[in-house]
């Protein structure tokens, strides 16, 4: 697996695949990588000839009081793990590749409605920084597919979204979730938790488990749900930014009779935000 920091040497190597007649898959990482990001690697190499994958911690998608400096940066070892997995180029780019202008002259993407509620409530701004950044890496790279993780799961709405208003023939592909044995979605920012915080945080996929449950077999309404959610949330001392009930599609709140639904949570627990989401289908 070659690493390529600038623009030409990462062009000039599509290009040739590309000449090649060969198909290109694409997966947009901050780094730090763990089993969910490789499992985004496996599924585009099964769909794709070549796997580029790229490592940018993002200054745009990041507000002004959050994580930007500490979060974890792995170079060495995200390398090793990408050749173990098969990924064919990896590229890394500095900020001053990506936004030379600086970040106030930039221009940017902004995708309204499916960005405004839940994490884009409470993270003004970080939904047009990740558009923005998946935007311009698609631009670079000229992926036939790109693959995003469920993890995230308004993230690839707000993509997908993207990716259709602006009829760019790029194929999202979304990714199942990756948990740890105790059921937390593997994150970059577990690193950030002690192992006792990390089973304090494992309550999180019970409750989302315990409310799809009770949305399945129509025991109690969505509001019942929700309240009785954000109760378990505040007994297991997790502090709840947001626990919402959305249709799957629109992320609009969900009505009684709604068939596709999602469940969207964010909390903060030792001033980590952790973010999950579980998907279902009425019965
Ligand atoms: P990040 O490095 O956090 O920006 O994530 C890069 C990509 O990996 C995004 O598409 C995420 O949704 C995806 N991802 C992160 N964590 C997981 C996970 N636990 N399972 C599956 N995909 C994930």
């Amino acid at each position: 697996m070659q690493t390529v920091s600038n623009v030409s040497q990462l062009r000039s190597k599509i290009k040739s695949w590309k000449q090649q007649g060969l198909t290109v898959a694409f997966v947009p990482t901050m780094g730090n990588l763990h089993a969910g990001h490789f499992s985004l690697v496996e599924k585009a190499k099964q769909i794709a000839d070549k796997v580029v994958v790229s490592i940018f911690v993002n200054p745009m998608q990041f507000g002004k009081n959050e994580d930007l400096n500490t979060y974890p940066r792995t170079l060495q070892s995200d390398q090793q793990g990408l050749i173990d997995e098969g990924a064919d180029l990896l590229f890394t780019p500095t900020v001053e590749t990506i936004y030379p202008k600086g970040l106030a002259a930039q221009s940017y993407i902004d995708v309204p409605d499916i960005s405004e509620r839940h994490c884009g409530a409470s993270r003004p701004g970080h939904f047009r920084g990740v558009a923005t950044i998946v935007n311009k890496l698609f631009n670079l790279v000229q992926p036939d597919i790109a693959c995003f993780g469920e993890k995230d799961f308004q993230q690839l709405a707000v993509i997908r979204t993207m990716v259709d208003d602006l009829s760019m023939p790029i194929e999202i592909i979304g990714v199942p979730t990756k948990r740890e044995v105790s059921g937390l979605a593997m994150s970059s920012r577990n690193g950030y938790l002690s192992e006792e915080e990390k089973t304090q945080a494992s309550h999180i996929y019970r409750i989302l488990k315990d409310a799809a449950h009770a949305l399945e077999y129509n025991t109690l309404t969505v509001n019942e749900i929700s309240d009785r959610a954000k109760q378990q949330i505040a007994e297991q001392g997790l502090i709840l930014d947001y626990f919402n009930i959305c249709d799957a599609n629109t992320l609009q709140d969900a009505k009684n009779n709604d068939e596709n639904l999602v469940i969207l949570v964010a909390v903060f627990l030792a001033n980590v935000r952790l973010i999950d989401n579980l998907q279902l289908s009425k019965a």
